[in-house]
């Protein structure tokens, strides 16, 4: 009987483990809002109240998933909803205009356990484009789907559909109209002037099971060329997550990013070279600097360590963990 006992304690615990073989890691939520030009002394006490409440909330979001045993996917897709839904943000509701006046969304998503990835570019009628992303990533062979047939997908997945006009806002046309303007100042070349404050949102999260997940959303750069598709949406670009290393979102001019194939180098970088999670992220990011390029970065990794660095003068940011860190900042020295 006693013996009995003995084998089926050993054998519910051997079966424990091979469920869950990293239970009680940390687990750990960061969130980035984009990187750019802000200015403390250019935004008023109410707006930067209104956007660390709002980073706040995507973080309380996705870290009370994380304590009641839910997925790092979870947690990355319900915090990335929050702020796609609110307008402060360059995704979803609220994302920049396109040359033609049209938002054209981006997002991916990657989950560390198996990196198995999802994307889609140039969506014009998805009310949250990382679901969309979540979506292709689960019930597809595919890695990317791009504009009217990734429109179409996620129509036949049942998500929210919306017209084009939902997306756009008073300060998104604005905005546009500025950098048509100063485009023309500047023979028609891409502007990179203050006026394109990034904006795109972000997630990374470790779970109790030690799975890693990365999301990414964004209405791409103000006055972008129609049919342009920048680094959210591109695998090892501006999204990467992999269980043995870490899980990166980034923001900023996604050309540079792109062609530095940023998030996954700072995971090389962290695999090969052995650097710290904020060491990776800082090497990176110079990378892209000396390039000409500039923008943010969130990280985790496998620890639980975390990194938000950016060579902008702010990053919408924020932090919660099990260790206690809870943090949102929005200017480089918060
Ligand atoms: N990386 C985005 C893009 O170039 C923009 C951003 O992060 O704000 O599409």
């Amino acid at each position: 009987m006693k013996k009995n006992y003995i084998l089926i304690l050993v054998f519910g615990f051997l079966i424990s483990c091979s469920e869950n073989n990293n239970q009680n890691v940390d687990f750990s939520i960061v969130i980035h809002g984009g990187a750019g030009t802000m200015e403390r002394e250019k935004m008023s006490m109410d707006k930067e109240l209104e956007y660390k409440k709002k980073l706040e909330e995507a973080l309380n979001k996705g870290y009370e998933i994380l304590e009641n045993n839910g997925s790092s996917e979870l947690a990355v897709i319900e915090a990335i909803k929050v702020m796609e839904d609110s307008p402060l943000f360059n995704a979803g509701k609220g994302a920049v205009l396109d040359e033609r006046g049209e938002a054209s969304l981006d997002a991916s998503f990657m989950s560390g356990k198996n990196l198995n990835a999802g994307a889609v570019a140039g969506v014009k009628k998805i009310k949250n484009p990382i679901i969309a992303a979540y979506s292709v990533m689960k019930n597809t062979p595919q890695v990317l789907l791009i504009s009217e047939g990734a429109d179409q997908f996620a129509k036949e997945q049942g998500l929210h559909m919306v017209d084009n006009s939902y997306f756009l806002t008073e300060r998104r046309k604005a905005q546009l109209l500025k950098n048509k303007k100063l485009g023309q100042l500047k023979d028609k070349k891409e502007s990179t002037s203050a006026i394109s404050k990034f904006g795109t949102v972000g997630c990374v999260a470790l779970d109790k099971n030690g799975n890693l997940s990365a999301g990414t959303s964004t209405g791409g750069r103000s006055n972008k060329k129609w049919g342009r598709v920048g680094d959210v949406p591109i695998i090892g670009a501006g999204n990467y997550a992999n269980n043995n290393t870490c899980a990166i979102s980034a923001t900023g001019w996604g050309e540079f990013f792109i062609r530095n194939v940023v998030a996954h180098d700072i995971s090389s970088l962290f695999e090969y070279k052995k650097l710290d999670i904020r060491q990776a992220a800082k090497v990176s990011l110079e990378k892209v600097k000396k390039l000409g390029g500039s923008g943010g970065v969130i990280a985790i990794d496998k620890f639980g360590n975390y990194a938000m660095e950016f060579n902008t003068k702010g990053m919408y940011r924020g932090v919660k963990d099990s260790k206690g860190n809870f943090k949102v900042s929005i200017f480089k020295h918060d």
